[in-house]
């Protein structure tokens, strides 16, 4: 559900103060009947009409994205840099990623131009797991591994438990690869839970959201999510 102002300046017809004064004066319509009422919400599939003409209400999309590294988790970048959008020269709708992904981290980022479906998926109480490969400086030892499955204290609180899995170990290069999943989404919460143990991340990547992997695609290849995919997630 979406504010009924917001609908109307987003189809284009009105900024959001006029689209305000136009509901005010009784000119909008929802389901044929007048709304006066700033604030009223509504959802996808009511008609709103302003001054007697249907509006046309932008489609909501989904994509799933291979972020490369090197890349911002924004629309726009004010230094120039390349952004998460970039990747989607040729759609017409308005999408911005769902939560972030540092500008060195690479891997699987949501975009949606659906608030609603993106603030369900960053809300904390919805414990989406997300699987990140990282590559340590070091080795840990299975009792600091042991703290962060417990959840570990940084400075904004203590973690949730974490599952985590040390993939591979060279000892020659000082070097490790350990899988963590976790369902919070604190800033550069996974660096900082390696940091905090004493084996900083060289390397980040996501490999999974809920159920959804980057199975077929290479960095900076994107795909739109299936409609049942889109179903699941919510
Ligand atoms: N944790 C991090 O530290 N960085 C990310 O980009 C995502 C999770």
């Amino acid at each position: 559900m979406e504010r009924l102002q917001k609908v109307i300046a987003h189809s284009g017809v009105a900024s959001r103060r006029k689209a305000e004064q136009l509901i005010i004066e009784g000119k909008v319509k929802v389901n044929g009947n007048v709304v006066k009422e700033l604030g009223t919400k509504v959802s996808s599939s009511d008609k709103v009409e302003v001054n007697g003409v249907q509006i046309e209400r932008e489609n909501k999309v989904y994509y799933l994205l291979y972020k490369p590294r090197g890349v911002i988790s924004a629309v726009t970048d004010d230094k120039g840099r390349k952004v998460v959008t970039d990747f989607f020269p040729e759609i017409e709708e308005r999408i911005y990623p769902v939560g972030r992904l540092d500008y060195d981290t690479s891997g699987l980022l949501l975009l949606t131009n659906d608030g609603e479906f993106a603030n369900l998926l960053m809300h904390p109480s919805n414990q989406i797991e997300k699987t990140y490969v990282a590559r340590l400086k070091g080795v840990p030892p299975k009792f600091k591994i042991r703290e962060l499955e417990k959840g570990i204290k940084l400075e904004d609180g203590m973690t949730a438990p974490a599952k985590v899995k040390v993939l591979s170990i060279d000892k020659k290069q000082g070097k490790s690869i350990a899988e963590i999943t976790i369902h919070e989404g604190r800033n550069r919460q996974v660096r900082r839970m390696f940091e905090a143990i004493g084996f900083p991340v060289q390397k980040l990547k996501r490999e999974r959201f809920a159920f959804l992997t980057l199975h077929g695609l290479n960095a900076g290849e994107g795909r739109e999510l299936t409609p049942h995919e889109v179903k699941q997630l919510r």
